[in-house]
């Protein structure tokens, strides 16, 4: 307690993993109501993409919700560091907020996964004005956030794993989408932008 670390113990730790879970929910909620109504022009939803879907939520879902609630994987447990867990509470918060301006800023054109809705329009402000993917971005600081929070070889790394895949095999072809629906205007756009670290990647 020397330092103040030691205040963020496992159970805190887990405690701060279910509460973001739950919090992404409900910044997700409303905008998946909504999406149900917006007419879609283009999709690439197909069954490459819902198995993908699905490894993202075994990863940052129900393997960690897995350990937190019945401890398992029991064998794959490894030391506590709070000041890892601290920092994964900062990266957990700032997911959250980079997560929700996300949805603000792409309003009806959001989609859990590859479609262009009618009347959809490009967004390239506000947190979409240096990457192009920031959404994504928010979703590998949840997967860095469980990997530290979490002190288990199985669950905490699980959420880099499936969303990675995700991440991996989607990006190029959402990409090409919108290059198909928008032409110039997202080859210009894609000129100026990095995919989820601003200047670097
Ligand atoms: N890849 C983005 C969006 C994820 S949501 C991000 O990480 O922030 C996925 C949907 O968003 C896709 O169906 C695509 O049609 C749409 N989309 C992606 N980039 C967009 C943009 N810059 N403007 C408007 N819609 C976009």
């Amino acid at each position: 307690m020397r330092d103040g670390l030691g205040i963020v113990t496992p159970l805190l730790a887990k405690a701060v993993c279910l509460v973001g879970g739950v919090a992404w929910f409900v910044i997700r909620y409303p905008h998946q109501r909504r999406s149900r109504h917006t007419p879609v022009r283009e999709s690439g939803r197909d069954r490459r993409e819902r198995v993908l879907l699905g490894l993202s939520l075994t990863g940052l879902g129900i393997v960690p919700w897995l350990y937190i609630l019945a401890g398992f994987p029991r064998i794959a447990e490894h030391r506590f560091v709070p000041a890892l867990a601290w920092a994964g509470t900062l990266c957990f918060a700032s997911a959250l907020w980079l997560f929700y301006r996300t949805h603000a800023e792409l309003g009806r054109n959001w989609s859990v996964t590859l479609e262009v809705r009618d009347r959809h329009t490009l967004v390239t402000g506000g947190v979409y004005r240096r990457i192009r993917h920031p959404m994504y971005a928010a979703f590998w600081l949840w997967a860095v956030a469980q990997a530290l929070l979490l002190p288990n070889w199985v669950a905490g790394p699980a959420g880099l794993v499936g969303f990675g895949a995700l991440f991996l095999f989607r990006v190029g072809r959402e990409e090409r989408l919108m290059l198909q629906a928008f032409g110039d205007e997202y080859r210009v756009y894609m000129r100026r932008t990095a995919r989820v670290v601003p200047w670097v990647y």
